[in-house]
């Protein structure tokens, strides 16, 4: 071989090297052979009324995605015994919102606490005044996630209901992904709709303050929950949301199914 020859085979292999270590990655979660066991499946078709009507290929998906995030995220039992059941619902309401976000991770959430049912703002789980059933980690607890394990179940066993406290906490760590939780989804929602957006939001606030409502009236306290309420409503009752609130309905399937059309 001359020399010629040779330079020419050692530059083009050191490039197919480079090329081959360098090549951006795309980041996607290996989903393809990530299976969930049949006890798993059985609880989703179950429990889970929102996997319940999705077609195969859909199913397959979300399994696949609750495996991911059972594998990701640790799920604790604070005084109380984490069961399938709770794993499931705990992954599906994360799932569910961001279930059209192929490449989605929550990238802001390492763990899950279960507190048997309501706690304070101090998280004692005892005596009178504890009305919280979820929250958000902030400060110490950031990344950390606090459910009610009885609510949770609760929220997945009442089939005709508006509200889902596990979905709603994932819908204010959705919201909380661009640095602030404030009703507005800058990494869901596109740049035009975020004004018509805040108007609506503002619009039926007031609404709800007039008593002139059927959302939870909880939607009221500030723009944050109302986001995370309204999502409730969207994720758990669709058709009724699009029966009562056209625009609101329109507005987030925008912000949780881009790429499906608006439905007249
Ligand atoms: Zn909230």
């Amino acid at each position: 071989m001359d020399a010629i020859l040779f330079s020419v085979l050692i530059l083009s292999s050191t490039a197919v090297l480079f090329v081959l270590l360098f090549r951006k990655k795309k980041k996607r979660p290996v989903l393809l052979n990530r299976s969930l066991p049949e006890p798993l499946k059985k609880i989703l078709l179950e429990e889970v009324p929102f996997y319940h009507q999705l077609g195969e290929d859909g199913r397959r998906n979300f399994e696949a995605r609750v495996q991911v995030f059972l594998d990701q995220v640790r799920i604790t039992g604070v005084n109380t015994t984490v069961e399938d059941m709770d794993r499931v619902l705990v992954a599906s309401s994360a799932i569910i919102p961001i279930f059209n976000f192929e490449d989605w991770q929550y990238v802001n959430l390492h763990e899950v606490l279960l507190y048997p049912d309501s706690f304070d703002h101090e998280f004692e789980q005892q005596g009178s005044g504890r009305n919280i059933l979820g929250m958000v980690g902030e400060g110490a607890l950031n990344h950390m996630m606090i459910l009610s394990q009885q609510e949770l179940r609760q929220s997945f066993s009442d089939k005709t209901g508006k509200n889902n406290t596990a979905i709603h906490e994932f819908v204010h760590l959705v919201d909380k992904t661009d640095g602030s939780i404030d009703g507005l989804p800058e990494v869901l929602l596109q740049q035009q709709y975020l004004v018509p957006w805040l108007r609506l939001m503002r619009h039926e606030i007031e609404q709800i303050k007039d008593n002139n409502s059927d959302i939870n009236p909880y939607g009221a306290s500030n723009e944050s929950e109302f986001f995370a309420v309204a999502s409730e409503y969207f994720f758990e009752r669709p058709d009724l949301l699009r029966e009562k609130h056209p625009e609101l309905y329109d507005l987030l399937l925008k912000i949780f199914s881009p790429t499906q059309n608006v439905k007249n």
